[in-house]
């Protein structure tokens, strides 16, 4: 299929680019048919909290049960989603899900959901969280809602203006993957984020690199004065736990801790799951 690109432009028939773009077609087909079958699902992948050395809660990682293509990863699914709009529809389905599946947890642990900046643009996201938070019962407070700066790209008023009403529902705001992607620090001077994700790729990198180390610091001294929580995301190693410890992160994130999958049995409240 051409497509006017305008003036000047002309099409050329590549049968690669022709390929490409039908199976993307075909995943866009496909994505919606799973809405519909429901073959998305969410695991759970836990928070650790350095001081009281328990999990102090979880986030929602979205995957797609596929009977064609297999397990899918979010990586694979979720670009064409934001492409189609479809990340709408998927988005507010994890949002439900998980703010069910929260209340099986303990009331001092949080669940964490990430929103893409399609969904948060969409400037249905205030509403649509109201609705899910007074349909599900959940404590606003107990709701991490994760966004990366790619929020901010664009009208950042706007931005600031649905972050505020997001705010103003109670519930908490998370930057997710920081350091990566531009200037991230005017972003933390413009909003009171409540919670700084550390992106994994620093976490990677420490005992390779001398300035991971020292970026991580910083960013952890800087939440400290600021009173925003510190994550890092990606902890494998004890090595790398015991070297974000001494540095004062927060919480931590990462395999040591848990993979994604299933709420840990352990924590989940017996005699209290919701109905249905
Ligand atoms: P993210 O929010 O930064 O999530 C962290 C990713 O790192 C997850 O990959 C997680 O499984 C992986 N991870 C966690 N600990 C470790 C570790 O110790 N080592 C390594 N190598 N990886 C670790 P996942 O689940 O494949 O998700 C990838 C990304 O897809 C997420 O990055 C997030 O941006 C997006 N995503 C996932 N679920 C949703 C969703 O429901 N909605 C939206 N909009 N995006 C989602
Ligand atoms: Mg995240
Ligand atoms: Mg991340
Ligand atoms: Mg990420």
């Amino acid at each position: 299929r051409a497509k006017a690109n305008g003036r000047g432009s002309f099409a050329v028939y590549v049968p690669e680019l022709h390929e490409q773009l039908s199976e993307r077609r075909q995943l866009e087909i496909d994505m919606r048919q799973a809405l519909k079958a429901n073959e998305f699902f969410v695991l759970y992948q836990p928070f650790y909290c350095v001081k009281s050395q328990t999990i102090c809660g979880y986030e929602a990682l979205v995957r797609w049960r596929s009977a064609k293509r297999g397990i899918v990863s979010p990586a694979d699914f979720i670009p064409l989603a934001e492409e189609t709009g479809l990340i709408e529809e998927i988005g507010a389905w994890v949002l439900r899900q998980a703010c069910t599946d929260a209340l099986d947890l303990p009331d001092h642990m949080t669940m964490a959901v990430n929103l893409s900046p399609v969904q948060f643009k969409s400037r249905k996201i205030v509403p649509l969280v109201r609705t899910i938070l007074a349909e599900t019962g959940l404590s606003p407070q107990r709701l991490e809602l994760e966004i990366t700066e790619g929020v901010m790209i664009g009208d950042q008023v706007e931005a600031l203006s649905i972050l505020k009403g997001l705010k103003d529902l109670g519930v908490r705001i998370s930057l997710d993957d920081f350091g990566t992607g531009y200037s991230s620090f005017s972003y933390v001077r413009a909003f009171p984020f409540d919670k700084i994700k550390i992106d994994q790729s620093f976490v990677r990198d420490l005992g390779r690199t001398t300035d991971s180390l020292a970026i991580i610091r910083a960013v952890a001294g800087m939440c400290s004065s600021l009173g925003i929580t510190s994550t890092a995301e990606g902890v494998e190693t004890d090595d790398q736990f015991h070297i974000l410890e001494a540095e004062h992160c927060d919480t931590l994130q990462g395999y040591l801790f848990g993979r994604p999958g299933p709420l840990q049995a352990s924590d989940i409240q017996t005699g209290t799951a919701a109905q249905g």
